[in-house]
């Protein structure tokens, strides 16, 4: 058993942690130390709905990277010639450690602007 707080370890039959006071568990999670990779979290076609997805994340402090512009098909296949402008469209990756939480945020937003998607549960 651990203390979540100090981290101290514990023998079995102890519940509580003697200095902090607090309830033992019996594995530590540990905190991302790192951002990881990306997790490509969605791709989208209106610049109102990326607008306020952006604004929340950095109000979450998700860190997060955007592509957008109207050639984003030549990003992964470089052969494509387009005769003229595709539509504007965008994708959102957040660190992999952020995953969840952005998510949830995108929920709320498609929620908002009525926009339905399949998302991960
Ligand atoms: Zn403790």
């Amino acid at each position: 058993m651990f203390c979540p707080e100090c981290e101290s370890e514990y023998r079995d039959g102890i519940a509580r942690c003697s200095d902090c006071d607090v309830a033992l568990v019996p594995e530590l999670h540990d905190e991302p130390d790192h951002l990881g990779n990306l997790f490509a979290l969605v791709e989208e076609k209106s610049p109102d709905l990326v607008a306020e997805l952006l604004d929340r994340l950095e109000k979450a402090a998700v860190p997060y990277v955007i592509e957008a512009g109207t050639a984003l098909a030549m990003l992964g296949s470089e052969s494509i010639v387009f005769g003229e402008p595709q539509a504007w469209e965008a994708r959102v990756y957040v660190a992999d450690a952020f995953a969840d939480r952005a998510l949830e945020i995108l929920r709320k937003v498609d929620q908002e602007f009525g926009r339905r998607r399949n998302l991960p549960l």
